[in-house]
């Protein structure tokens, strides 16, 4: 499947990639360009062709390129969030898509209690076989999901999660699947959890190499960088 993908895109550039995306993804899947490790020129070019949601991972290179790029981009934070790097991410972006500790979760509300503000997250679900991978349980999930009243400075509108590193699509079907069933069990027993918002529900998963599987799987939200920028140096 990624064979396939790349030549399909091979030599496109960053424009025609977000047209041809965006002549393929469904009207109520949203895209979030991810720009890490790309330069600020690299994202004013998608921004050209028209998009305006984009995902770091890094919490210096986002400020860096929020402080440079077009106020009305809308920044996604989609990496691993250290407490003391908020103050650096919450003011610019939108979600944090990639809350994956409850000391996180208790440091964001005290930010945004203190600073007046809302925060709107997704909680990264553990849906992948490797272990190194960041994000809670589904128990965790639904303890979270069920004591979401103790962040009022905080809307929890989701779940985002990151499959399997695999071509192998039956696995990656799996690890979807874990996060549609969860969203739907907690949704369909929305009374259960006061604290959450009525229209909770936004799933974020798919990138490059499984954004198909995804969106014929119902994300809400994909993540895709290097489809759109190219390899990444890191
Ligand atoms: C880097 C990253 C992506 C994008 O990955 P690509 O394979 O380049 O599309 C998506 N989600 C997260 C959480 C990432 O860190």
């Amino acid at each position: 499947m990624r064979v396939e993908m790349k030549k399909e895109f091979e030599e496109k550039s960053i424009a025609t990639a977000i047209k041809t995306l965006k002549e393929e993804l469904p009207s109520n899947v949203k895209l979030v360009a991810v720009s890490k490790f790309h330069p600020a020129e690299a994202v004013m070019e998608a921004y050209s062709a028209g998009q305006r949601i984009f995902g770091e991972s890094r919490p210096q290179e986002l400020a860096a390129k929020a402080a440079v790029l077009p106020g009305d981009i809308v920044w996604h934070f989609i990496g691993h969030l250290q407490t003391n790097k908020l103050k650096m991410v919450l003011p610019v972006s939108s979600m944090v898509e990639s809350v994956d500790s409850l000391h996180l979760l208790e440091a964001i509300e005290k930010w945004a209690g203190d600073n007046g503000k809302t925060v709107c997250v997704l909680l990264e679900m553990h849906i992948a076989s490797e272990a190194t991978k960041q994000g809670f349980s589904r128990e965790e999930i639904l303890d979270i999901a069920s004591k979401a009243g103790d962040y009022p400075h905080i809307r929890i509108c989701g779940l985002m999660g990151m499959a399997t590193f695999t071509d192998n699509e039956e696995i990656i079907r799996k690890d979807f699947a874990k996060l549609v069933t969860l969203r739907d069990e907690i949704r369909a027993g929305i009374e259960n959890y006061p604290g959450l918002p009525a229209d909770f529900g936004i799933l974020s998963f798919g990138m490059t190499h499984d954004y198909r599987v995804a969106v014929e799987m119902g994300a809400d939200i994909v993540r895709i960088g290097t489809l759109i920028f190219g390899e990444r140096s890191y």
